[in-house]
């Protein structure tokens, strides 16, 4: 089914390319600018079963995004100026700003580099546990677990199910029935339970994958130092915070943000929520976020940055740079904003 859709999309990107169509929507739905969102940056890596693909970029592809943005004269600018551009109703020029979610090592060893060579800034968003080494990245232990098995057992809806584990294309689809499983759990400590006894069972070290992927706060504070970062809070946990009773939510967003503060001795005033689709933050976390004094806050939702946004800072969409579509044909489509208008129906903002 994930399959599925990914084809639909990479044909819907392919189509508008083709007709060009993006360029008669970039009037309408283009705004005045796009926060991207990416998450690993590193070199591709072989092996059939990638089922957190989505999640990475390659540097080269990285590299085209920006020397086309370059190329027609789009400024790149950091996330406290979008917040300036929006309140001040600066619109003057077209703008894009780069975000990296959950603190990865590789967005110091390969996207840093390559963001120099622009001159371009970006912010990146830390989950303090992660930081802390105390993190748990469920989705990685999943295909860690799967990679390393032929077969799985585990209670889905009560009941006892087997799922054969054996080929590539086996451990895709285990691994989209187990994520969406997993997603669909009322707690994250249920998430963590289902996880924690997989890798106990399947010989998998949980805790090391959060110290082998994502920088510490020690090697946060040199890299936070840098004049093109911005370091943002994604959360304590990276739980779903829609899913928390509002004074868990409220303080996975302030404690987060003391916790980094107090680390890297630098203020943050950004904030990403962590999933960040419509069933991990809405109105209610639009508002906590509001009220907790962040200036901007971001969702994965997708979309353009238009005037409008300026009314809606703690809700802010972005535009995916995901890994399953990178096809440099595709970047006039995503920076036309057809791509986004597509997935929301033609709305411009997605706010409630
Ligand atoms: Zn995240």
């Amino acid at each position: 089914m994930k399959q599925f859709r990914n084809n639909v999309i990479r044909a819907g990107l392919g189509a508008l390319y083709f007709t060009g169509a993006h360029y008669l929507l970039r009037p309408i739905f283009s705004g005045v600018g796009a926060i991207f969102m990416l998450h690993h940056v590193r070199p591709h890596r072989d092996g059939e079963f990638q089922p957190n693909h989505h999640l990475e970029v390659a540097p080269e592809f990285l590299r085209a995004m920006l020397a086309h943005l370059r190329s027609r004269g789009i400024d790149i600018i950091a996330i406290d100026e979008v917040h300036q551009r929006l309140i001040e109703r600066n619109f003057s020029r077209r703008f894009a700003c780069f975000t990296l979610d959950d603190g990865y090592r590789d967005n110091r060893d390969f996207a840093l580099p390559l963001m120099r060579e622009f001159e371009a800034p970006f912010t990146v968003f830390v989950a303090s546990d992660f930081a802390q080494g105390t993190g748990r990245l469920w989705w990685i232990a999943l295909e860690m677990v799967i990679a390393k098995s032929s077969s799985i057992e585990l209670a889905i809806g009560g009941t006892m199910t087997r799922l054969d584990t054996s080929t590539p294309a086996l451990k895709q689809a285990a691994f989209d029935r187990l994520h969406d499983h997993l997603r669909s759990l009322p707690g994250e400590g249920d998430i963590h339970r289902e996880i924690g006894a997989l890798c106990a069972r399947h010989g998998v070290d949980e805790a090391a994958v959060c110290r082998e992927l994502c920088m510490s706060f020690d090697e946060l504070k040199p890299f936070a130092q840098d004049k093109l970062i911005t370091i943002g809070a994604h959360s304590i946990t990276h739980c779903n915070l829609a899913r928390q009773p509002k004074e868990i939510a409220r303080s996975e967003m302030v404690t987060s943000r003391a916790r980094i503060e107090d680390a890297l001795q630098r203020p943050v005033v950004h904030l990403a929520y962590p999933y960040g689709d419509k069933i991990a933050a809405g109105a209610r976390e639009f508002a906590l976020a509001q009220a907790a004094g962040f200036k901007t806050a971001v969702t994965t939702r997708p979309g353009m940055i238009f005037p409008e946004s300026a009314d809606h800072l703690t809700a802010l969409p972005r535009v995916s740079l995901n890994g399953n579509y990178q096809d440099t044909r595709i970047l006039p489509v995503l920076t036309s904003g057809a791509a986004t208008a597509m997935w929301n129906g033609f709305r411009r903002i997605d706010a409630a």
